[in-house]
């Protein structure tokens, strides 16, 4: 089935992001947030991020401009109704994402699919807040979204084979990598990152080395693209917080403990790249 309007709601880091992608691949695009002025920032970094994209010469502006009229916006979830495809992509609290899939669940027409793009929160749990529970399903896009190839498709366990089916071509058609998982806290990619990250925050708080130090060590001495602090910055400080705290309770392991750093860092609003300072400051 050709998906041909999709609604995301949640215009942040995240949602700005893929409603860009489903846009520039052709499909009309509704975006939602609680409040215009998140809206506007949320599409002048779409038009920021396209025109980055022509400069590589990967869009042209007649692309751009047609797949910035394919958007358009709403403070309202209601606007979801006549969408094919609702992906979510609001904070990463589990009681926030109930209450907005109940609210969907109302709105959406039947057999309509609702994604997550949570990080860590269970699919299952999410589903079953629904009367849809078959068509509820994970859609894990990475950061940033224009950029990344992977999708981490996470089939709940009340998810059918035909949604999946669905999200995975829908996937291909933005020209991404669909790989399927399992529901379990934080899937396959943040079970196996924010440890890692995690890690990264408690050598910086015990002085066992300078961001940049630990950044340095995991970039030249293990090929990452990108330090461990550096992306925990451009993640979110507040959103590794939260993935960690679903870890920690989700598997009752001590071992992903968020580290006390991370805690103090989110409560001084040191969020990273979106709030202009974390491990790093940024203009
Ligand atoms: P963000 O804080 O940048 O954006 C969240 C947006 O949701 C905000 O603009 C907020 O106003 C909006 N929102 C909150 N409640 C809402 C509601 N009821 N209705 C409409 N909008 C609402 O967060 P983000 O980094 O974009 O993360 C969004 C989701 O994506 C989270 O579940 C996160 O775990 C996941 N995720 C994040 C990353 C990342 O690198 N940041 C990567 C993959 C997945």
């Amino acid at each position: 089935m050709d998906l041909n309007r999709v609604a995301v709601v949640g215009a942040g880091t995240m949602g700005n992001g893929i409603a860009h992608v489903f846009a520039q691949s052709g499909c009309d695009v509704r975006l939602i947030d609680v409040s215009q002025e998140i809206i506007e920032r949320g599409l002048a970094t779409i038009r920021r991020n396209m025109d980055r994209q022509i400069k590589k010469e990967k869009l042209t502006t007649d692309g751009r401009d047609a797949a910035l009229d394919r958007i358009d916006t709403s403070t309202d979830v209601g606007a979801i109704d006549g969408a094919e495809l609702i992906v979510e992509a609001i904070a990463e609290k589990p009681d926030l994402k109930f209450d907005l899939f109940r609210e969907m669940d109302a709105v959406a027409g039947q057999g309509v699919i609702l994604a997550t793009n949570t990080s860590s929160i269970s699919i299952t749990e999410i589903a079953a807040q629904t009367k849809r529970p078959e068509s509820v399903i994970g859609m894990h896009f990475m950061n940033p979204v224009p950029v990344m190839p992977l999708v981490e498709i996470v089939r709940a366990l009340q998810t059918s084979d035909e949604t999946v089916a669905t999200v995975v071509a829908a996937t291909k058609s933005l020209g991404k990598t669909p790989v399927e998982v399992n529901d379990s806290p934080g899937f396959v990619s943040n079970r196996v990152l924010m440890p890692m990250i995690n890690e990264a925050c408690f050598c910086v708080m015990e002085g066992v080395a300078e961001p940049e130090a630990v950044d340095d060590v995991m970039k030249l001495g293990m090929n990452h693209p990108i330090g461990p602090l550096a992306l925990a910055d451009l993640i979110g400080l507040d959103v590794c917080l939260d993935i960690l705290e679903v870890l920690h309770r989700g598997f009752g392991d001590d071992k992903y403990r968020p580290c006390p750093l991370l805690r103090k860092m989110v409560a001084a609003g040191r969020l990273g790249n979106k709030s202009g300072q974390g491990f790093y400051a940024y203009s």
